[in-house]
């Protein structure tokens, strides 16, 4: 089924050993990275076992994606969901109802509707539960909706059902199996690491769009997605990129849906097109080789960090992950949560992840390793990849006693004025009538060994450790001492702060790490010619049928078809991504491609 259907060669990772288990009938958890091939796990049993496979999934754009995916490769696929006529829903049914139905794709709230008794006399011969962590609300995307999930095993009863996602730490997987009450489960877990993706972070510094074009040039040509918090920041990001003729749109839900869905179309169908969105967009968009992910803003947890950046590099070519983030970010997260009417619990366990995720953003640990560690992983090697591997340890700065000054001037302040005031309070540069009273103070001026930038350093890596931390109003926060007895070790000496360079040496330039995978760079010059017109080729093919280029055949495959040059039906069979159906369909058009290239 993988040979004919798909192509492939093999199956990966742990996909065999999934679909082993649903085919003797066994529920199933599996938790893949994402590009990990999840889908497979349950479409090769639907086809197999004897009956229809449903499959329910949150995102109506999603299912849409993946059933017209499937009918390319000649699955017997369909969706039901609320915007199909009753006909369509009906035919739908009835094929399934006669057996001629591998795969019915369905949003969760269609289990609630009168479509659920239709749906329970049909042969079914397994559930698939997609983005199964939407069910939890220990997990970073819960859905009231999912809840509803939990009926499934009534409904259907011994039938098997196999839940999927990208990510779940220990406690949202043990709540899946709780919710979907799943019957002596397998799960199987898979590790979290991603090889081909180059990842870094550095604290925001004045000039974001600035730091955003450059990080967006080092990938010229190529497709990737810069996420931002705000609206408003997708469309500035976009525009200062668009006036350094960087082609990009912007992305967020404050958009008409059908410009949504025509710039979400037009990422999928160019190549070199960057997206400046919220997270709005995202879920669905399969597009495999995007070749960079930047955060402008960073991520809510660590959980949605690693399915965002994820994005990247899916076709397992080099990609870059890069974030940028600081001390305004975190505090914005922490009072969104703290503000928000879940329970208390609920409330604890954000608070913890968002702690986690700025840790780990400041914190000079190998980026993979602690990521994977973050997900439950043992035994895992710095990746020697990352901003952090490949950091000279020598850049490393005892900043100890900077920060003992920082701490001291706040407590002598009185734990009641803001970074800015502080750190001119530290300079001794007040302005006459300027805090007058805080002039007298011994911590007055004891700071000028550094500059106002190195400061902002040293209050920046105090806060992330929480030596420090921010208070007062939202907008004009104050910087306080949240823990004394932490702030006495730093005086005691028994604790010590470390920055990441010396901050009075002006920062070297990261080096900009173009990770090109620019496929056809790996390709003679004769082959690069043909690679090129096969792309031409599947770019008009992909406008005809209204897909997006990579439904038609990946670049990895293009790129084996121009070195094969294969001139029959057979050859074109024998490559990588290239199933029966494909290979029909397509062999005469690639034979006069070839033919014309000589
Ligand atoms: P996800 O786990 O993110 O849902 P998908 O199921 O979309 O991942 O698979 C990611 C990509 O990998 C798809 O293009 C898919 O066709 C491809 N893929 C899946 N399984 C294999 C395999 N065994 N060999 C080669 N490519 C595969
Ligand atoms: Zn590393």
């Amino acid at each position: 089924m993988l040979r004919r259907v798909y192509g492939y060669e093999a199956f990966r990772g742990l996909q065999a050993s999934v679909i082993d288990d649903v085919m003797a009938g066994r529920d199933v958890l599996a938790v893949l990275p994402t590009g990990g091939g999840k889908s497979l796990c349950y479409q090769i049993p639907a086809m197999l076992r004897e009956g229809v496979g449903i499959v329910v999934s949150p995102l109506i754009a999603l299912m849409a994606d993946q059933v017209d995916a499937l009918k390319v490769l000649g699955v017997r696929a369909e969706r039901l969901d609320s915007s199909m006529s009753f006909e369509a829903k009906t035919a739908a049914l009835e094929a399934a109802a006669r057996g001629e139905m591998d795969l019915l794709y369905l949003s969760p709230e269609a289990l609630s509707t009168g479509l659920a008794g239709r749906l329970t006399r049909l042969p079914v011969s397994m559930l698939a539960i997609d983005e199964a962590h939407c069910v939890s609300q220990w997990g970073h995307d819960f859905r009231p909706d999912y809840r509803a999930l939990g009926r499934l095993k009534q409904m259907f009863p011994g039938v098997p059902r196999i839940a999927v996602t990208a990510t779940a730490d220990e406690r949202t997987r043990e709540d899946i199996l709780a919710q979907l009450a799943l019957t002596d489960p397998a799960t199987h877990v898979a590790s979290f690491d991603r090889p081909n993706l180059t990842l870094g972070a550095e604290p925001k510094a004045g000039g974001r769009s600035d730091r955003v074009i450059a990080l967006v040039r080092a990938h010229k040509g190529e497709s990737g997605i810069v996420y931002a918090a705000t609206r408003d920041g997708t469309e500035t990001l976009a525009a200062a990129l668009e006036r350094t003729g960087i082609p990009a749109l912007a992305y967020h839900a404050g958009l008409d849906a059908e410009v949504r869905a025509e710039r979400q179309q037009r990422f999928l169908l160019e190549d070199g097109l960057t997206m400046c969105a919220t997270v709005a967009f995202g879920m669905g968009v399969d597009k495999p080789d995007v070749r960079f992910v930047i955060h402008a803003d960073p991520p809510k947890t660590l959980e949605a960090y690693w399915q965002e950046v994820g994005r990247a590099g899916r076709d397992g070519k080099p990609a870059e992950g890069f974030a940028l983030f600081g001390p305004a970010d975190m505090r914005r997260s922490i009072s969104w949560t703290v503000d928000s009417d879940a329970a208390e619990e609920v409330k604890r366990v954000q608070l913890t992840k968002t702690r986690q995720l700025f840790a780990f953003f400041n914190g000079t640990e190998c980026r993979r390793a602690a990521v994977r560690r973050y997900f439950g992983e043992a035994d895992v090697t710095p990746c020697g990849d990352c901003d952090n591997c490949q950091r000279d340890p020598a850049d490393g700065f005892d900043a100890s006693r900077f920060a003992q000054m920082a701490v001291s001037a706040v407590i002598r302040c009185g734990q009641r004025i803001g970074r800015g005031r502080l750190i001119i309070h530290l300079l001794g540069q007040a302005k006459d009538g300027f805090d007058e009273d805080l002039q007298t103070l011994s911590t007055y001026g004891i700071g000028t060994d550094l500059s106002k930038q190195g400061w902002n350093a040293v209050f920046d890596e105090l806060l992330f450790s929480g030596l420090l931390a921010e208070g007062g109003d939202v907008m004009r926060p104050v910087i306080i001492v949240p823990d004394a007895d932490a702030a006495k070790a730093l005086f005691r000496g028994d604790a010590q702060v470390w920055l990441r360079s010396d901050p009075n040496v002006r920062k070297r330039r990261r080096r900009e790490r173009a990770a090109s995978a620019d496929m056809s760079l790996e390709l003679s010059a004769r082959d690069r010619e043909l690679f090129d017109a096969l792309r031409t080729w599947r770019l008009d093919t992909a406008k005809t049928k209204g897909v997006p280029p990579y439904v038609i055949f990946h670049d990895r495959t293009l790129a084996a078809i121009a070195q094969e040059r294969p001139a029959c039906q057979d050859s074109l069979r024998a490559i990588s991504g290239v199933g029966e159906k494909k290979a029909g369909r397509y062999a005469d058009e690639i034979a006069r491609l070839v033919g014309e290239a000589a």
